[in-house]
């Protein structure tokens, strides 16, 4: 008789049989959807488990939560903070980070502020380069309270009519180098690392060879992360071709780094960013959510659960 529930198995023993997505975003940042919806759309696709990683905030995790009780979608918390190595910028995961941490609370509330700050700054380079547009056309482009970022000034510009859609905004005037590109506050990697994990939760480097990352973090400089407190590497991501991830994973095994797989689906936001388009093992998902009970034991349960 055919087994009705196939676990597969590849050369590694990495084992496939839930689907994991541990990389998404709702508009409480970038992304098009609501946590709700968001947590809909991740059980339409087939999901078993969700993480949300929202950049600079986890203001959405509680939505996914109850979401995820009435849809049958097991729900992670988490987040992607924005760090800094070198003046390159790296984006961190942090899963199962607790909320009242007081160090990681203020750090992200200086992420935020310096987006905010951000705002006048960017308009003011798009106006001298003759492209007429309002702090409030860009938040309007935003819910209040998300998490501003350069896909809420391209949506603002779509809205606009000065581009057809956010990757030609980026393009155009968005991308490093381009007449819109304003910096903002960015934790040091090292820091965010020490940060996740002493918030009890679990650091994985977010798409580490895709854009500008790869050009400073080396393989050495990722087995010195390892070394510091750095818990995994999302190696199955959009923006790592098939060598690019082979290579990355072959050094997640060197390094004792856990290597995990995920959409960062940002809903309409992002084509070719489908939830499930890439998926975590099973192995991997374990370790993490061993790894966050071991912390949540050594700091104490979370007030609240
Ligand atoms: P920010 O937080 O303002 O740096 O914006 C980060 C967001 O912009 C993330 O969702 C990135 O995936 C997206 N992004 C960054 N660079 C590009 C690019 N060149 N093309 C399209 N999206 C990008
Ligand atoms: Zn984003
Ligand atoms: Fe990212
Ligand atoms: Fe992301």
């Amino acid at each position: 008789m055919l087994q009705l529930c196939v676990s597969i198995t590849d050369w590694k023993g990495q084992n496939w049989l839930m689907r994991i997505d541990l990389h998404t975003h709702s508009r409480v940042s970038d992304g098009t959807d609501s946590p709700t919806e968001l947590v809909a759309a991740a059980a339409r696709a087939r999901l078993d488990v969700v993480a949300l990683t929202d950049h600079d905030t986890m203001a959405g995790v509680a939505e996914a939560h109850s979401a995820g009780e009435n849809f049958g979608v097991r729900v992670v918390g988490g987040l992607e903070l924005t760090c800094q190595y070198e003046d390159v910028t790296v984006h961190l995961l942090g899963y199962g980070c607790r909320s009242d941490d007081s160090a990681l609370s203020g750090a992200l509330q200086e992420l935020r502020d310096g987006r905010d700050d951000r705002v006048p700054k960017v308009v003011a380079a798009l106006n001298a380069a003759g492209v007429e547009i309002s702090a409030d056309d860009i938040k309007a482009s935003a819910r209040p309270g998300a998490t501003l970022g350069r896909p809420h000034v391209a949506d603002a510009l779509v809205a606009l009519g000065v581009v057809s859609d956010r990757q030609q905004a980026f393009d155009r005037w968005l991308d490093i180098g381009r007449p819109g590109y304003i910096g903002h506050y960015k934790v040091p990697l090292a820091e965010g690392v020490a940060m996740i994990t002493g918030a009890g939760g679990v650091a994985v480097l977010a798409h580490p060879w895709g854009r500008e990352s790869r050009s400073v973090l080396t393989a050495d400089v990722i087995g010195g992360l390892a070394a510091e407190g750095l818990d995994g590497l999302e190696v199955d991501h959009q923006l790592h071709d098939a060598d690019t991830r082979a290579t990355l994973r072959a050094l997640a095994g060197e390094c004792g780094l856990i290597p995990t797989g995920s959409s960062d689906y940002h809903g309409t936001g992002k084509v070719d960013h489908d939830l499930g388009c890439n998926i975590t093992p099973d192995s991997s998902f374990e370790a993490i959510q061993g790894m966050v009970s071991q912390r949540v034991t050594l700091l104490g349960t979370p007030p609240g659960t």
